[in-house]
């Protein structure tokens, strides 16, 4: 079997035992839309599930990523508008984690948070803020883990990617996204799809 074929059934497999979702707290509508996008094409890209604009409704990002879903494929649920309290409290309901990124957490690297996250077989809600987050995020009442992708700040994109990538063991990049209108085709050099100019 082709490696990357392999990888992708990996990728299936782990996703069939804890599938990752992302809320994104602290969206400010008049500037933050360019990074929120980011922070939910990163998530779809690196293989969640889907993505929960939390407190607010934001159409132009809602839009965007049902364009990119249709054009690039996969089965990436977007919502938003309801609260974190909510989201969180239904996600623990139907017996998920919660994984609250954060500088002040546990570091990913030097800690075994990661190894207790995947020995918990839940699914995770992978949270992420913008501004100063609520004490209560770092709460046990909210957060199963606190977790740091290095404990020095940086970015919620970043932060995720790295999450993501890590949870993943890489495998989340060679998925091939089911009904995909647009593909590419990697290219030692230039641009190429599966769609003609
Ligand atoms: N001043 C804010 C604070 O004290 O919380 C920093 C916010 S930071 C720009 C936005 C988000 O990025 C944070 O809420 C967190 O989710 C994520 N983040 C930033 N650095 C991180 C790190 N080293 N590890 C994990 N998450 C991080």
């Amino acid at each position: 079997m082709e490696d990357s074929k392999q990888n992708a059934r990996a990728h299936e497999r782990h996703k069939r035992t804890q599938e990752v979702f992302v809320l994104r707290w602290g969206h400010r509508p008049q500037r933050d839309v360019r990074l929120t996008t980011h922070v939910a094409l990163t998530a779809r890209a690196l293989g969640a599930s889907g993505f929960t604009l939390s407190d607010v409704t934001d159409q132009k990002i809602k839009e965007t990523m049902e364009k990119v879903s249709r054009n690039w494929g996969g089965t990436f649920l977007f919502k938003m508008g309801t609260s974190w309290k909510h989201a969180v409290d239904s996600w623990k309901i139907k017996g998920g984690s919660v994984v609250h990124l954060t500088a002040y957490g546990e570091n990913i690297q030097t800690s075994d948070v990661l190894k207790r996250i995947h020995a918990l077989k839940k699914d995770v809600l992978v949270v992420v803020g913008s501004q100063k987050v609520p004490q209560d995020f770092f709460s046990i009442e909210v957060s199963d883990f606190n977790v740091s992708i290095g404990n020095q700040p940086h970015s919620e994109c970043a932060a995720l990617a790295i999450f993501l990538d890590r949870f993943f063991e890489g495998e989340e990049l060679a998925t091939v996204f089911e009904e995909a209108r647009i593909r590419i085709i990697p290219q030692e050099r230039g641009k190429r799809t599966n769609v003609e100019d």
